[in-house]
């Protein structure tokens, strides 16, 4: 059985729904939180459960807390893999609560790490973030550059990861980190700045940056952090490691704004607003290591990874667009 935490949310529901259709037993563990709309965590179960009902796979999913440790300890004794992606995510949310970030992020990994300390599973994977580097000192950034996190949700990500390392260092604990970079696609949460855009250049609204816009991401298309993930059922090859897992086509956000407007409303102007407290700067992904121990490389760029989503937003635009419009 493979064990997704998270996976109600956005990159573990993608994982469930694909480890279901390739024919594996899934058991999400999801406390269907209400940081956003969790309509959508419905609608993502739903497709997981469609994929089980189309294949060869199962699913089950299990509303507990990952902060229940009994709970986490039942349910990683049986997981063969568990992929750990239950967090608070959002850097804006944890500069307004950095303890509940902690509490869920921190402890709730260490919970998953103590049951697999206990049980024969053979490999967790850890969902990390680029927002553990913060400030960089050169970009791309490999996994060598020095980590000096800007936000709460950044601390919390490097000290759970540097948990994950240190079991897999002292309790042999088969143990991965795939640190992912700005992540979109189908169902993502609606506050991201992706679908804002998307949403307000579908109602001819100019879409608003943050800031002068120069800040930088690598924009990574779901599809490919899923296979990042799907990898490490078939190797042991990245145990111990930390891989980044990004697209390497780093775009500013006033270019994203760009693309997005050219592709649905190319009459629109871009707006600027005020810059947010805790964003980074610039991120950007050197992904060679990850190229190398997993043969791992992206196959989306922003431009056809925006045209896929936007193909999805407008089959969806009926339940997804208050939501994003809400948030
Ligand atoms: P998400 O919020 O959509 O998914 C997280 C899921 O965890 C949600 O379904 C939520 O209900 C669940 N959850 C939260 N607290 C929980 C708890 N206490 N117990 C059980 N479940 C709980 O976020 P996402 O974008 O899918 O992110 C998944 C993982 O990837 C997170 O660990 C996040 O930190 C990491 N990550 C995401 C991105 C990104 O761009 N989306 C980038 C880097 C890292």
């Amino acid at each position: 059985m493979i064990l997704v935490t998270g996976g109600a949310g956005f990159i573990g529901g993608h994982l469930a729904a694909s480890f279901v259709s390739a024919g594996r037993d899934v058991v999400v563990l999801d406390n269907l939180d209400p940081f956003y709309d969790t309509d959508i965590k419905r609608r993502t179960i739903d497709v997981a459960r469609q994929a089980a009902d189309n294949g060869d796979g199962s699913y089950e999913l299990v509303e507990g807390d990952v902060r229940d440790a009994d709970l986490v300890a039942d349910l990683v004794a049986d997981a063969q893999f568990v992929f750990h992606q239950a967090a608070q995510a959002g850097v804006r949310t944890s500069v307004k609560n950095p303890r509940r970030v902690d509490d869920i992020n921190v402890e709730g990994t260490l919970n998953v790490l103590d049951a697999a300390r206990d049980s024969p599973t053979e490999r967790v994977v850890f969902a990390s973030s680029s927002s553990v580097y913060g400030k960089p000192s050169y970009l791309p950034y490999d996994e060598e550059h020095p980590t000096t996190p800007v936000s709460p949700y950044g601390v919390s990500k490097l000290a759970a990861e540097n948990y994950v390392r240190v079991y897999g260092d002292l309790y042999d604990v088969p143990t991965v980190a795939l640190r992912y970079f700005t992540v979109y696609g189908p169902r993502m949460r609606p506050n991201m700045a992706i679908s804002n855009f998307v949403s307000r250049c579908m109602n001819d609204e100019p879409p608003v940056v943050y800031g002068d816009g120069s800040q930088t991401r690598d924009f990574t298309y779901i599809a490919d952090i899923v296979r990042a993930n799907a990898k490490l059922l078939e190797t042991d090859a990245a145990d111990g490691e930390v891989l980044n897992i990004g697209s390497t086509d780093n775009v500013d956000i006033r270019t994203l704004a760009e693309v997005i407007r050219d592709e649905i409303a190319p009459d629109l102007s871009i707006e600027h607003g005020e810059r947010q407290a805790g964003d980074a700067e610039h991120t950007h992904a050197d992904v060679s290591k990850a190229g190398d121990v997993l043969g791992y490389e992206p196959t989306e760029d922003i431009r056809s990874g925006v045209g896929e989503f936007i193909d999805w937003y407008r089959k969806n635009r009926e339940w997804y667009e208050p939501l994003v419009r809400s948030s």
